[in-house]
C-alpha cells in the first residue's frame, strides 16, 4: 500500500492543499513525521486537517514548543514569536490533538518514523556525518525523518554512506542497504527549491517518489504579514531557504 508522507508542514495550509491535490490517488495512507504547526498562519486548519483525515502522525519540536511541552529558549526570535501567537490561536481541541501526539520513532509496517533523528526528535542529521553518528540507532532498513526540511536522504552501504539527492524523481531501494529518508517540508522548504515538498513510498515496490508540488506562496506569505508574525517567516516561503 503506498504512503503519503508529509513532513514539517508548518501550519501552511496552502502547501497542504497543494500536496494533496498533486498526490491524488498515488497512495492509501497518510503518515506525518511531525511540525504540523510553527511559522506560518494557519494552525488550526493544519491541525485539525490531521485529526480529520487520521493521519499517523509523531510530534515535531514545533508542536512541543506551540502546546507549552518545550522550553522556548533555546529557539530563536522568529520561532520563539511564532510560537506565542500560536500557542493563543490554537483552539483547545487542536491544542490538546497536538499534545497527545507520540514520540518517535514510531513502528509502521516494518519501517519507521523519526522527527529529528532515533535518538533524538531535535537532533539535525544534515550531512553524512550526521548520518554516521546515528547509523547504530536504525532498527528498520527504512527510516523516514523530518526537521531538517531538505529533501533526500542517506544511503548506508557497507562501508560508506551516500547522499541522496532526490532529483532523480523515483528512489529504488537496494535490499542490501538501509536508508534514512526526508520527504522534505510541505509549509517551509529550505532547500533552495521553494515548492511544497513530499514523498509517496510504497514499500511493495521498494520505491519512495519524491515529489515537489507547486503552491500559492503569496497568499501563505501576507496570511503571515497579516497575522504580525515576523516578516523572515514570509519572505524564506519565497527563497526556499
Ligand atoms: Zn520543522
Amino acid at each position: 500500500m503506498p504512503y503519503l508522507i508529509l513532513s514539517d508542514v508548518h501550519s501552511n495550509r496552502e502547501a497542504l492543499e497543494a500536496v494533496v491535490r498533486d498526490a491524488r490517488g498515488l497512495y492509501d495512507q497518510i503518515l506525518c513525521l511531525g511540525d504540523i504547526v510553527g511559522y506560518g498562519a494557519d494552525p488550526n486548519f493544519t491541525a485539525e486537517w490531521m485529526c480529520t483525515h487520521s493521519v499517523t502522525s509523531i510530534r515535531g519540536n514545533h508542536d512541543k514548543l506551540c502546546v507549552g511541552l518545550d522550553a522556548p529558549e533555546v529557539y530563536n526570535a522568529a520561532a520563539r514569536a511564532s510560537a506565542v501567537w500560536t500557542r493563543q490561536a490554537l483552539a483547545p481541541a487542536n491544542a490538546a490533538y497536538l499534545s497527545n501526539l507520540p514520540r518517535g520513532p514510531l513502528r509502521v509496517g516494518d519501517f519507521d518514523l523519526v522527527h529529528g533523528s532515533p535518538a533524538d526528535e531535535d537532533e539535525y542529521v544534515i550531512h553524512a556525518g550526521d548520518a554516521a553518528m546515528v547509523r547504530d540507532l536504525l532498527d528498520a532498513s527504512v527510516t523516514f525523518f523530518g526537521h531538517t526540511h531538505v529533501q533526500g536522504g542517506f544511503l548506508y552501504a557497507r562501508r560508506a554512506i551516500k547522499r541522496i539527492a532526490p532529483e532523480g524523481g523515483v528512489l529504488e531501494l537496494e535490499p542490501d542497504y538501509r536508508y534514512l529518508l526526508n520527504p522534505g517540508s510541505v509549509g517551509q522548504p529550505r532547500d533552495m527549491n521553494p515548492k511544497a515538498a513530499y514523498a509517496i513510498y510504497t514499500p511493495e515496490n521498494r520505491t519512495v517518489e519524491f515529489r515537489r508540488a507547486k503552491y500559492d506562496i503569496a497568499m501563505a506569505a501576507q496570511k503571515i504579514l497579516d497575522a504580525g508574525l515576523p516578516n523572515v517567516l514570509a519572505v524564506r516561503l519565497y527563497e526556499g531557504a
